[in-house]
């Protein structure tokens, strides 16, 4: 269902996507590792049609997103109204949450269904009731952010980015700025998520979880994946001498 193709993304002189493929079946769950600054966000961000990317294309459901094509063939990127409706279909969860401070918790995951979506407040605060109960915090809906632990905070923000039903779901680091009790928590319900049948990508640092979880885990180095493959295969028998000294600081 999500297909990225030789991505490249360069910022000022420093070529960070050095041609990266990408692809997904339905249901599949991919996670990336790799060192800081390798690139790792910035493919979830073109992925997610954040930012274009300078080269390569991005399908999804079979279709190239992003783009549109130009009567002589060539493509250009897509003004932001058609990337705003494409953007949808992707949802994104980031280390730091980014919910809406002045916002309850209810407010944060219906305001797409209302202002994008076009449901009715009756209908979008049902919906998104249904969905914080999914992800635990069906008993906190008129908290704000500032009231909540940073685990129940991307707890909500799972559940926002849930709320449209996109074909895939990024997490970059999710719980990377958590405190280490509430880690669980969160990875919890990723891992339901997973059970469930979402696609997803998984920036994650957590080896556990990758092994668990991932139908294929994938190192990235230097805008590049270096080796990606099952978990036992990735984590027990890596072949590429960059993994093996990766894995080894990690334990
Ligand atoms: P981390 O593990 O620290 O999150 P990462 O693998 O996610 O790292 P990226 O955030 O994708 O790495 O960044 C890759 C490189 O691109 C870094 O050197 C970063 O400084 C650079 N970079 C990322 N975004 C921009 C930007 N908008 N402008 C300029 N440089 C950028
Ligand atoms: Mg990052």
């Amino acid at each position: 269902v999500l297909e990225a193709l030789n991505l490249h993304r360069t910022y000022g002189d420093t070529e960070v996507l050095k041609g990266v493929d990408l692809s997904l079946d339905r249901g599949e769950v991919k996670a990336l590792l790799g060192p800081s600054g390798s690139g790792k966000s910035t493919i979830l961000r073109l992925i997610a049609l954040l930012e274009p990317a300078d080269e390569g294309e991005i399908l999804l459901n079979g279709k190239q997103v992003g783009v549109t094509t130009n009567t002589n063939g060539t493509t250009r990127p897509l003004r932001e109204a058609q990337l705003a409706k494409q953007r949808r279909d992707i949802g994104m969860v980031f280390q730091r949450f980014n919910l809406f401070a002045h916002l309850d918790v209810l407010h944060n995951v219906t305001l797409a269904l209302t202002e994008v979506a076009g449901m009715s407040k009756k209908e979008a605060a049902e919906t998104a009731a249904v969905m914080l109960e999914r992800v635990g915090m069906g008993h906190r809906l008129k908290h704000y952010p500032s009231e909540l632990s940073g685990g129940q905070q991307q707890r909500v923000a799972i559940a926002r980015a849930l709320v449209l039903n996109p074909t895939v779901m990024l997490f970059d680091e999710p719980t990377s700025a958590l405190d280490p009790e509430l880690v669980g928590e969160v990875l919890a319900v990723m891992e339901k998520l997973a059970d469930e049948g979402m696609t997803m990508v998984v920036v994650t640092h957590e080896t556990r979880f990758a092994r668990r979880v991932a139908d294929e885990v994938a190192l990235f180095d230097h805008g590049r994946i270096i080796e990606s493959g099952e978990p036992s295969a990735f984590f027990d028998d890596p072949q590429h001498p960059r993994t093996r000294q990766f894995l080894s600081h990690l334990h």
